[in-house]
């Protein structure tokens, strides 16, 4: 996996303010280099798309219906690992660091 740092934008779910992004499959290159690139937030796990200048937006229910149905998996594997780690966060058993 590759991670690119990317401008600072907060998650519109949380307000948590990301500045990275990691690509998870496919071309490890393009991570994110155009608007419209899904991604996840990694404190809370909501489903994000880059907006124009890179900045963080919802994924609408639109939007899902645009996602190939494989993309959609690998996506909600990737929510599941960050909600569980959240859970873990919670209960002590996990540190960022
Ligand atoms: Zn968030």
């Amino acid at each position: 996996m590759r991670t690119t740092r990317v401008p600072i934008s907060p998650c519109p779910q949380c307000g948590a303010k990301l500045d990275a992004a990691t690509h998870v499959n496919g071309d490890q290159n393009k991570v994110p280099d155009r608007e419209e690139c899904v991604t996840i937030c990694i404190n809370c796990g909501a489903l994000l798309k880059w907006g124009v200048g890179l900045i963080l937006e919802p994924l609408t229910v639109a939007d899902m219906g645009s996602i190939p149905t494989g993309v959609l998996g690998e996506l909600a594997k990737a929510q599941r690992i960050v909600l569980d780690m959240r859970l873990e966060r919670r209960r002590g058993n996990f540190r960022n660091n």
